[in-house]
């Protein structure tokens, strides 16, 4: 069947018209900032204080493109009596980004967490040998990785977290002082003592009658045993002495 002349014209104005009333899509970089995704491959930060030089992301990388260079330590033992140890020492750490095809790997074996995704990606250079990026531009990129997700709603707490915590608490034990009975106690202590009644004036408990004995005018004598319930002297007094309970002499009373 011949084609209808101006067919394909009519389809291709179709085209246009219909892509005329959608949204542009063009991202207008560099001066407007894309909105990637927080988990983007964009560069490889380095936490080196978690690197052991275990050099497993060496070996393991496809493109052979990470240069790790280190020496040994000798560390005294951590105890009297103690073995010395020696320990690795990181001197360079290195990613060559001309050949880094950003599979990954590198950061899914390292066995330390020292190894992290960041999104930024404007490093760009004109010199493809510029591209070999040191341990300092690393760590720069470290504190661009985006915090790890949140745990799930009764998730167990992380094995590194738990430790952590438990080794605070413990540092904190130590460090708090013994009790002790602060002022705030002894003022609480003497608010809880026997106090003036109400509607007795202070002449009616501070000064007793003559009928009514005072331990406080008058020292009990040497003979005579105080008794335990007897106030000390910053202790206010008790109104009424109990009926049975021996009271001491009064001055002047025989
Ligand atoms: S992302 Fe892949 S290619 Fe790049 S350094 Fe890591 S292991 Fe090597
Ligand atoms: S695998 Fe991790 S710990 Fe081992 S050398 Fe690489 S970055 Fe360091």
């Amino acid at each position: 069947m011949a084609p209808i002349p101006g067919s394909g014209l009519a389809k291709g104005l179709a085209v246009t018209l219909r892509t005329m009333t959608k949204k542009s899509v063009t991202a207008q970089y560099p001066d407007v900032q894309p909105e990637l995704p927080p988990r983007s491959r964009g560069v490889i930060g380095l936490f080196e204080e978690n690197c052991t030089v275990c050099m497993l992301c060496a070996r393991e990388c496809p493109d052979w493109c990470i240069y790790i260079d280190s020496h040994k330590e000798t560390v005294p033992p951590a105890a009297p009596g103690g073995r010395e140890r020696s320990r690795n020492v990181l001197d360079r750490f290195a990613i060559d980004f001309s050949l880094c095809m950003y599979c990954g790997i590198c950061i899914e074996v390292c066995p330390f967490d020292a190894l992290f995704w960041s999104p930024e990606f404007e490093y760009a250079e004109t010199d493809i040998r510029d591209l070999t990026h040191e341990r300092d531009k690393l760590r720069e990129w470290m504190w661009t990785v985006p915090a790890p997700p949140a745990l799930d709603p009764g998730a167990e707490e992380p094995k590194e977290l738990a430790a952590a915590r438990k080794a605070a608490e413990k540092l904190a034990a130590q460090q708090t002082p013994p009790a002790t009975t602060s002022h705030a106690d002894e003022q609480a202590r003497a608010a809880e003592q026997p106090t003036r009644p109400q509607g007795a004036s202070r002449q009616q408990v501070d000064q007793p009658s003559p009928d009514e004995p005072s331990s406080r005018d008058e020292p009990s004598s040497p003979d005579e045993p105080s008794s335990p319930d007897e106030p000390g002297p910053g202790r206010p007094k008790p109104v009424q002495p109990e009926p049975n309970q021996p009271t001491p002499r009064q001055e002047g009373q025989e």
